[in-house]
């Protein structure tokens, strides 16, 4: 095997452990581990040849480079053999071109990157097959394993609950009672996962979750295990791949848990090291005020005119948010995120119901179908465009984490005008017309006139 990679401790100190063992935390210091690689053997190929490598693999059907994920495989897990790879040909999600939302919010250049397209509806795919294929490999080398489990606000489980079925391992997904949509609930049940429906919320859950898999032969498939961050980084090689190897000023991603904001920032830094670009994107990590606990961090340090860093963190109660898979009081992944910011120049902005709401409903009528997690991600832009943090003629990218049919309740309550504290300023609702031709076509034209089209 020429590529090779471990676990290290986030909080630092040379120990290794290999991807192969059960260990989701260091055993000295319980700190979250992160995957290293060994980087100079990435970096005895040249920035132009990995480039070329990519670009040949991209989109095409050999096993298992097809994958968005896969076709990265010696930057992702270079010890999962392509037999045991549990691939839903997840990943090579379009790089929309926002081109009438961003000019009507006042941008030249802003691209949506499409990571709800995907087999489950979200980009939790994207870690879920390395995770899965990682257990599949060391059930293959005779580990133990009965099955996997996590705690989820939904599109975990999901992604989970398909990979798991398509590789025959058992999966357990513990979720909190009524606060997932249905279609995120009957993605687990439909892959045959056993459900378990708790009496708390997501926080409550994972510390469930945390007692069931001290049991080793239930692995823990929560973004705690680093597993998933190796996969969700390929999101920041696909963007410079799909804008021909250039980097976008600004990349802007809904936080809950925080694996995804330092997920972003880990694959940029790799392409850094290893020459392809030249320096980092801004990164936005973008928090419903329903859930803000890094937020308030980030806003406490500002005050004090200093970095943001874990002593100016303290959890929140989640309250009931839109964006139902950020609601997240206590982020598992915080010292990675605070590491990310901090390596590029990151900022932190919020979004309230309303105006996550507005800006879904704003940005569908350009063509997109967006989630309430998304939605937080573009009143975000569209804030920090008014403050003129961000600027006309800036590359920007945000990414879009689930797809809109996941969530057609929020938006069909819209457009009803039924959510509560939301105005509802973009609603569209059908209008009944009977059915004589005559009459439809007058009431049409006169709508037309009406509305100055
Ligand atoms: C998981 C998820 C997020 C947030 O990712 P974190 O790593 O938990 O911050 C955002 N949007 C959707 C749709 C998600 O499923």
């Amino acid at each position: 095997m020429t590529y090779s990679a471990w676990f290290e401790s986030v909080s630092g100190g040379d120990d290794r452990y290999p991807l192969n063992e059960v260990i989701y935390r260091c055993p000295k210091s319980g700190s979250l581990l992160e995957v290293v690689h060994d980087y100079e053997a990435l970096g005895r190929r040249s920035a132009a040849a990995w480039m070329r490598l990519f670009d040949e693999r991209y989109g095409r059907t050999s096993w298992p480079f097809g994958s968005g994920v896969w076709s990265k495989h010696e930057w992702v897990q270079p010890q999962v053999h392509p037999d045991n790879v549990v691939s839903l040909y997840e990943g090579n999600t379009n790089l929309f071109w926002a081109d009438r939302y961003g000019r009507s919010i006042g941008l030249d250049d802003l691209w949506v990157k499409q990571c709800g397209t995907s087999h489950t509806g979200s980009f939790k795919d994207l870690g879920m097959t390395v995770l899965v294929s990682s257990v599949k490999q060391m059930i293959s080398e005779g580990k133990p394993i009965r099955a996997l489990a996590c705690a989820s606000t939904g599109d975990t489980s999901a992604a989970l609950a398909a990979y798991g079925a398509a590789a025959g391992i058992p999966v357990i997904v513990l979720l909190p009672k009524g606060k997932i949509s249905a279609a995120q609930l009957v993605q687990p049940i439909a892959n045959g996962a056993l459900v378990c429906s708790l009496d708390t919320d997501f926080d409550g859950c994972m510390r469930v979750v945390e007692h069931l898999t001290e049991d080793p032969h239930i692995y823990l498939a929560n973004s705690m295990n680093s597993l998933r961050v190796e996969g969700q980084k390929t999101i920041s090689v696909e963007i410079v791949q799909q804008f021909d190897w250039e980097v976008p000023d600004w990349v802007l991603v809904p936080g809950g848990n925080l694996g995804n904001v330092s997920a972003i920032a880990k694959g940029f830094s790799l392409m850094k090291r290893l020459g392809i670009i030249s320096h980092l994107p801004r990164l936005v990590c973008c928090q419903a005020e329903r859930a803000n606990p890094l937020y308030l961090a980030y806003q406490r340090a500002a005050a004090a005119g200093r970095d943001l860093s874990e002593e100016d963190f303290a959890p929140v109660e989640a309250k009931d948010t839109l964006a139902s898979a950020i609601r997240i009081g206590n982020p598992v992944s915080l010292p990675k995120a605070i590491k990310a910011l901090l390596e590029t120049r990151g900022i932190v902005e919020q979004a309230s119901e309303a105006e996550l709401a507005d800006a879904v409903a704003r940005a569908d009528r350009t063509g997109m179908f967006n989630c309430p997690h998304t939605g937080v991600a573009l009143a975000c832009l569209e804030k920090l465009v008014a403050k003129g943090t961000i600027r006309k003629g800036e590359r920007v990218v945000v990414i879009s984490t689930a797809h809109g049919l996941k969530f057609t309740e929020f938006k069909a309550r819209y457009h009803e005008q039924a959510l509560d504290g939301v105005p509802s300023a973009h609603a569209n609702l059908p209008i009944d017309m009977g059915r004589e031709p005559v009459q439809v076509a007058e009431q049409i034209h006169r709508l037309l006139d009406q509305r100055g089209l």
